[in-house]
């Protein structure tokens, strides 16, 4: 297009530009709209806050309907990958990438690698990893161009799946769990309804027959669901069943949105403790379920091992350390049941608060991380010296 050329209609008088209200609204840092014609590349990268570290957060790659879908999902999205690190105690910030464009027919090696020049030429503040429509290989052309991605093969430094992570972190958050509701972290003493024996869910299940649980498990592959109860000893229930069932624990490992203003009326549940993302499907359900007298361990704080078992790539992975750091998500939820004791508000606030102070603190403490530009100022030191 010629310089002078006029702008399309959308861009011209009459036409309010609400993407810095947006980010007024969200907090963010700083959105880079990334285009490349020849690759087909239409990408999102929103950097939500970098307080605590180089903001870290998965690639999405989504048939988006509208530009507009996609720049909600990124912004919805990096911004919980902040609260996310913040309340596990990492040093990281939140970003997220969305490619717009569907999965089964749009990638390419083109694509992936310019998206890798955007990601690199942020110089670190922004980390990629994959996501919903982005597998391991997808990231091998990425990392051609760029050495800030995390989640990929083992073969170049990665973590491998992080499944098995996130259900032993899942069980952490359950231990603490259960202390705060019973004065004990006897899991075996419990009952248990699982909704998703995926790959997190189907270890979690593992985890819990080892402490002699009663485990009732449901999931619309009947294959998964016949492996639970042949090699681990559950009781199958149909997929609506799940909310009925008389357990003490509700775990869901499927899908996000379950505890609801339909499903929470039928709960017998004590407690509600999974690796699920978004598991309130509105806020007010987290004051519903606090109302009842059920304890909900907070979403994000409970399923950040996969997060925790990637942010290791950073520094150089290591399989000891990311148990380790699994162990301290017992602990963080520890922290949230304090806080929403201490300030009398439900525990998915209490994360939030949590998320907030922290960020708050070490913000006195540091300055927004800038990226890795540093060895130009220590080569110039180095000469002074
Ligand atoms: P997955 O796709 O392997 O497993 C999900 C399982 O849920 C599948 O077996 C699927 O058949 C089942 N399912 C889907 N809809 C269902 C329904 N209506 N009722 C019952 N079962 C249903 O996914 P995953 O990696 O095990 O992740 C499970 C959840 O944990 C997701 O919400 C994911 O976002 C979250 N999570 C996963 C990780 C990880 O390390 N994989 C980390 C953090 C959060």
């Amino acid at each position: 297009m010629h310089a002078d050329a006029p702008l399309p209609a959308s861009f011209r008088s009459g036409v309010r530009p609400m993407i810095f209200e947006t980010l007024a609204s969200t907090g963010h840092e700083e959105v880079v709209f990334c285009h490349n014609k020849d690759a087909g590349l239409k990408a999102i990268i929103a950097i939500h806050n970098t307080v605590l570290g180089p903001a870290l957060g998965g690639l999405r790659m989504w048939p988006y309907k509208t530009e507009q879908d996609a720049l909600n999902d990124v912004l919805r999205l990096s911004r919980g990958m902040t609260y996310k690190a913040a309340v596990s105690g990492l040093n990281l910030g939140g970003g997220k990438g969305v490619i717009i464009g569907d999965p089964s027919k749009d990638k390419s090696e083109a694509l992936f690698r310019a998206f890798g020049r955007y990601v690199n030429s942020l110089n670190g503040r922004y980390i990629t990893a994959e996501d919903v429509g982005i597998d391991v290989n997808d990231m091998e052309w990425v990392l051609k161009e760029t050495d800030f991605v995390t989640g990929v093969h083992q073969v170049h430094g990665g973590s491998g799946d992080p499944s098995p992570f996130t259900a032993y972190g899942t069980l952490q958050g359950l231990m603490a769990t259960l202390n705060a509701k019973f004065g004990n972290e006897e899991v075996g003493k419990y009952s248990y309804a699982v909704q998703g024996v995926g790959h997190v869910g189907m270890e979690y299940v593992k985890l819990l027959r080892e402490h002699g649980a009663k485990v009732f498990v449901t999931d619309i592959n009947k294959d998964s669901v016949q492996r639970c109860v042949d090699e681990f000893g559950c009781e199958a229930v149909s997929l609506d069943d799940i909310y009925d069932v008389d357990a003490d624990v509700y775990s869901p490992c499927a899908l996000g949105g379950t505890v609801n203003h339909s499903t929470i009326p039928r709960f017998k549940f004590k407690a509600i403790c999974g690796a699920a993302n978004n598991q309130l499907a509105t806020e007010d359900c987290g004051d519903e379920v606090e109302r009842r007298g059920i304890i909900y361990a907070p979403d994000y704080a409970v399923n950040a091992g996969g997060l925790m078992n990637v942010s290791l790539e950073i520094d150089g992975y290591n399989r000891e350390r990311a148990m380790r750091m699994m162990r301290t998500i017992y602990h963080n939820l520890g922290k949230i049941f304090a806080i929403s004791k201490r300030d009398n508000i439900p525990s998915y606030k209490a994360a939030d608060r949590m998320a907030e102070e922290r960020i708050q603190t070490i913000g006195k403490i540091r300055l927004p991380h800038m990226g890795n530009g540093a060895p130009r100022f220590l080569g110039r030191m180095r000469g002074l010296g």
